[in-house]
């Protein structure tokens, strides 16, 4: 069992996945608006906060950010727009997965587990290192040569996933299935474009890498520096 928060305007909404989400056993708190979500967020410290982006008061995306700067709860987003710029916008924002609308209480249960799924196994999960980079997956932090390296959190699922197996070529089939949990169809753009985030933030490029390496064709390879 979960303590979910939703956060939804909709009455009808609120309400039926309430009740649905109660019957699959979840403890669920709810909230119409979303300064009321972010001052139960802070009182009620959920494991998991599902959160509409169409809210009466602040947009939704206003509200992810309020809550990224002071925790690392778990956001499902809930959107009417599948489009997959806004995806990439909403997941580099900080959320950990998102659900486009309509949505039955079924694949929102199955999403919530998966996160919290992801969430738990971090807790038990060692440090790495990789040359100069150590890598927390507890504390979700990374540091560089000893600076710390600010990273969204697929950012740092990603780098993480390629620390696992460090030296070894990763398929962006792989990547997509493993740290964007989407097993068919997904586009191998969303993975390229957090790559050149990654990258970035890691002070290389793909034409001079030192720990991301491209293997044409293939996939990315993360190694110690030669
Ligand atoms: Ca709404």
């Amino acid at each position: 069992m979960a303590r979910l928060l939703l956060i939804e305007d909709d009455p009808a909404i609120r309400n039926s996945l309430l009740r649905a989400l109660r019957e699959r056993g979840h403890a669920v708190a709810a909230a119409g608006a979303a300064m009321e979500g972010l001052q139960t967020a802070l009182a009620e410290r959920p494991d998991l906060i599902v959160l509409d982006l169409g809210l009466p008061d602040l947009d939704g995306r206003e509200l992810l950010r309020m809550l990224r700067a002071v925790s690392r709860v778990p956001v499902i987003v809930a959107t009417a727009r599948d489009e997959e710029t806004e995806m990439v916008r909403l997941l580099d924002a900080g959320a950990d997965d998102y659900v486009v609308k309509p949505f039955t209480a079924a694949q929102l249960d199955a999403r919530i587990r998966a996160v919290l799924r992801r969430g738990g196994e971090a807790e038990g999960t060692p440090r790495l290192t990789v040359g100069g980079l150590h890598i927390d997956p507890a504390a979700r932090t990374v540091t560089l040569d000893g600076a710390e390296v600010e990273l969204s959190p697929r950012e740092f699922d990603l780098l993480h996933h390629l620390a696992q197996r460090a030296g070894q070529v990763v398929t962006k089939r792989e990547l997509l299935s493993e740290v964007w949990q989407v097993p068919y169809g997904g586009a191998d753009k969303t993975v390229d474009v957090h790559l050149s985030w990654l990258r970035r933030k890691l002070g290389e490029t793909a034409q001079e890498p030192r720990y991301l390496h491209t293997v044409r064709g293939v996939g990315v390879k993360l190694s110690e520096p030669a």
